[in-house]
């Protein structure tokens, strides 16, 4: 465990999901003051999952990722972070193939990197992530960041420095129109998906853990979370395209017919689910990244998934924690910039 040097400033966090809870325990560590808010009634954001409720299956109650499906690593500061979860018990290598369904054409293995998996779902790494902040506020919706002549208030909360931790919408809902840091935020649109979540009483597919779904309008990717979560419970988690998400963003149910009937066609399924569930992500990715690790200025920063060469889980975690890490050396001057101490490898 890292050793906290004594208290420099307050910084609050905007955002629970991995971006704002890495950029979170940077400070913490550093011996900063932080406060995170997020308005979920879990941490987690897109890393999340849901039980499957009132089913009458044998493994009701059991939960489901219906956000982020996996995650993958490569950077060494959050390799070593995803090496202390696997001694631990809560992350698995789930697999390295995936199979590529091109309807009318017969499945391709693809060989890729390690995906990685929690046996608890994805929510539970940060809320494990999370467990020694000692202030985090949840649900705690933020509706304005207004700078001040002294920090920053939060609502009614003062900071030296606010970092905002989500998607660029989220962040425009909440600060000022005449925020310095809203150019920045101006950027392009983000991607909606829909995520189904189909229970089966018995697995009647065969041994695939993922599957891309090629040149298909209604689907994008296939998990089977008994394979990904290592029960072998017979559920599958079906992703929409985003064309089919934007149409049916208002109302996800009238997408379920859609895609069970494409999941039936790609995986050559004969049933039907006994339960399904439908999850709506609005602001699933973004469809431009920014430049740079992180945006800072001097009393607000700006980290999260679109801050790196490819939106993911791992970039989230590198965002949120240079940030955390530039912030802290900032507020301790005598410190040395994590710039320039570090590289970031996203590819
Ligand atoms: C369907 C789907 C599939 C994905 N698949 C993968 C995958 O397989 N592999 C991978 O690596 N990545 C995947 N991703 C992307 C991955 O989930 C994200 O890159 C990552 O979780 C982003 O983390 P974040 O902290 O930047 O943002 P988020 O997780 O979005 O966190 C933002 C947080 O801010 C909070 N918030 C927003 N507004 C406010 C407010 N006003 N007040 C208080 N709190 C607020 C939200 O509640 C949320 O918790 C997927 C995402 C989706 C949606």
């Amino acid at each position: 465990m890292t050793e906290r040097l004594p208290h420099k400033g307050r910084v609050g966090v905007v955002g629970g999901g991995i971006s704002g809870i890495a950029c979170a325990n940077a400070l913490h560590a550093a011996g900063v003051d932080v406060v995170v808010f997020d308005r979920g009634r879990r941490l987690g954001g897109r890393m999340a999952s849901r039980r499957i409720r009132d089913s009458g299956l044998p493994y009701d109650g059991r939960v489901v990722d219906v956000g982020a499906s996996y995650f993958t690593a490569s950077d060494p500061r959050f390799t070593d972070v995803v090496r202390e979860w696997i001694e631990r018990g809560l992350v698995r290598e789930w697999t390295d193939q995936f199979v590529v369904l091109d309807p009318g054409s017969d499945p391709v293995i693809k060989i890729g990197p390690m995906r990685f998996a929690a046996a608890a779902g994805l929510r539970s790494l940060v809320e494990d992530l999370a467990a020694e902040l000692p202030n985090v506020l949840f649900p705690q919706e933020v509706s304005s960041i207004e700078r001040t002549s002294t920090g920053v208030l939060i609502d009614d909360v003062e900071v030296d420095v606010a970092v905002l931790a989500m998607p660029d919408a989220q962040i425009r809902d909440i600060i000022s129109a005449d925020d310095p840091a809203l150019s920045v935020v101006q950027a392009g649109p983000w991607d909606p998906v829909l995520a189904l979540v189909a229970a089966y009483t018995q697995r009647t597919w065969g041994d695939i853990d993922g599957a891309f779904v090629n040149k298909s309008a209604v689907l994008s990717f296939i998990a089977d979370d008994g394979s990904r979560r290592g029960d072998n419970a017979p559920v599958l988690v079906a992703h929409s395209g985003s064309v089919l998400a934007a149409r049916f963003l208002d109302e996800p149910a009238r997408a379920i017919p859609l895609m069970l009937a494409e999941l039936r066609s790609v995986m050559g399924l004969q049933v039907d689910p006994d339960w399904v569930e439908i999850k709506r992500w609005s602001l699933a990715r973004p469809r431009v990244m920014h430049d740079g690790p992180f945006y800072l200025d001097a009393q607000v920063g700006i980290c999260g998934d679109s801050w790196g060469a490819v939106s993911r889980v791992e970039t989230a975690w590198v965002s949120g924690d240079l940030l955390g890490r530039q912030i802290a050396s900032n507020l301790n001057p005598g410190s040395t910039s994590v710039l320039s101490l570090t590289t970031v490898d996203d590819d």
